[in-house]
């Protein structure tokens, strides 16, 4: 009897494992379960809608998604349709995949005013993600701050600056789309806590900030120091290449284009300004002793009438598994959770590192699957497509997903890849046509 292994979500972690365990050569039958129809978790909803060639990583995962031993089962939530409990009653090896959806909260005054985001909701909503789509964030203003100074941070303030030309090869739903470039905003600042040589920026990503067609990007060279300091070669060769990137920014004119985005460093935002609506973002300045940002006492304020906060994410609890709250991530040992339960991705480490990262982890936990479930015996998908049935849960088959995802294809206008499905009901609607 083949080993039964269910992985819950179908992002990079849960396609890396599943790849991994195909590759084993071990008679194994697997099933990726994920919340919403469309796979590939934040490659979809994620990865900037104008960085195309990044999401085209979810090919290598459909090579997998169509092997034998794979089956998908999208719109399918662990938690209302199943629980997790069940699933390890079903399955030899059960497999969280399911990614850290939500925003790390800046936990300053005013943080609940009107037009203050997330980048998790934001991002969603740029994206075409159901549970964000309605998000409808007012950008009739002039200046926007965006707090964090990793990609996703980068990924935001871009966005936000692109023109209708650098939008169009890209897969924005026109709802978002369209205030992004109706909209008035012409300075977006990018505040960090620390300094520009512990942001976390890659180099890629930010050198494209100086390439924008509307959009010049703005750095005081006084706080661009002259070396990086003590680091290991692969850190100190990458950090260098940011310090030399953003020299060449200091240089540039703020009358260049008609956008700017201004990097600040050593700024750690202390209180949201404004009434019901935010108005404006008041910061402390910061200097770092220990390898730690510390306030000098010095505050200022900036007018933005949006705020949109990249800090970092945490995962969801899922009940029946164990969770770390003050981490936000499931509690492992290298992926191990307990009997029968693993961790991958960014549910298990938490959220750092690029695309690839997430797959060690895949490969780590399949070993570990391979040598703790044994011969199997554990009746799996034909329990769970039981369940299914007795329910009346709806799931989605990949080839359900191609059908989808050829209609996004078939809708799209001009040079845009796809024109997104972005509820639930519009997908399965594709599937009930005659
Ligand atoms: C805004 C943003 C932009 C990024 N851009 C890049 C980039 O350009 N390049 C790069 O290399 N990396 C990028 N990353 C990082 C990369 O996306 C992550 O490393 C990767 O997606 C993490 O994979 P994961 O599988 O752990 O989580 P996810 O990709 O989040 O996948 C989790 C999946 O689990 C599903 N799920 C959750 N709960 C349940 C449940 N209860 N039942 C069923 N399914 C469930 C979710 O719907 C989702 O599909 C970006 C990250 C973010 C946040």
């Amino acid at each position: 009897m083949p080993v039964s292994v269910a992985i819950i979500g179908s992002g990079p972690a849960g396609f890396y494992t599943a790849e991994a365990l195909v590759n084993s050569g071990v008679d194994l039958s697997i099933d990726i379960i994920e919340q919403l129809p469309t796979p590939f978790g934040l490659i979809r909803g994620g990865v900037a809608p104008d960085h195309q060639t990044t999401k085209n990583v979810a090919k290598k995962y459909e090579k997998t998604a169509l092997m034998d031993q794979v089956r998908y089962y999208g719109n399918v939530e662990v938690g209302r349709d199943v629980s997790l409990a069940e699933l390890r009653g079903i399955y030899d090896a059960v497999v969280l995949a399911i990614g850290a959806p939500r925003d790390r909260k800046m936990n300053i005054p005013g943080e609940d005013k009107n037009g203050v985001f997330g980048s998790a909701d934001f991002v969603g909503w740029y994206n075409g993600h159901p549970d964000f789509r309605d998000l409808d964030p007012d950008l009739n203003v002039s200046a926007a701050a965006v707090i964090g100074v990793g990609n996703v941070a980068i990924d935001v303030a871009r966005v936000l600056v692109r023109t209708k030309n650098e939008l169009a090869c890209g897969d924005i739903p026109g709802y978002a789309e369209k205030p992004i470039l109706g909209s008035p905003i012409d300075d977006i600042y990018i505040f960090g806590r620390r300094g520009p040589v512990e942001a976390k920026f890659t180099n890629v990503e930010l050198r494209e900030m100086g390439k924008l067609e509307q959009s010049v990007p703005q750095v005081k060279a006084e706080v661009l120091p002259d070396g990086v300091g003590d680091l290991e070669d692969r850190e100190k060769r990458l950090k260098e290449r940011n310090l030399a990137t953003l020299r060449e920014f200091a240089k540039r004119q703020p009358d260049e284009l008609r956008k700017r985005v201004h990097f600040e460093f050593y700024a750690s935002p202390v209180e949201i300004l404004g009434g019901d609506r935010v108005e404006g973002l008041r910061l402390q300045r910061t200097r770092i002793e220990d390898g730690r940002a510390v306030g000098t006492g010095e505050f200022f304020d900036v007018e933005c009438g949006l705020v949109v906060a990249a800090i970092g994410y945490r995962s969801d609890p899922l009940e029946g598994a164990p969770f770390d709250e003050k981490q936000g991530i499931v509690p492992n040992d290298d992926g191990r959770v307990d009997d029968g339960l693993y961790a991958v991705g960014w549910i298990k480490r938490g959220p750092s590192g690029v695309i690839s990262t997430n797959r060690p982890d895949g490969i780590a936990v399949a070993g570990y699957i391979i040598d703790d479930c044994g011969e199997g015996g554990k009746a799996g998908r034909k329990a769970f497509e039981k369940i299914l049935k007795e329910r009346n849960v709806r799931s989605i088959s990949y080839e359900d997903w191609k059908k989808i995802e050829a209609a996004e294809i078939e809708n799209a206008e001009g040079e845009h890849p796809r024109k997104k499905f972005v509820t639930v009901k519009e997908m399965l609607d594709v599937l009930d046509r005659p």
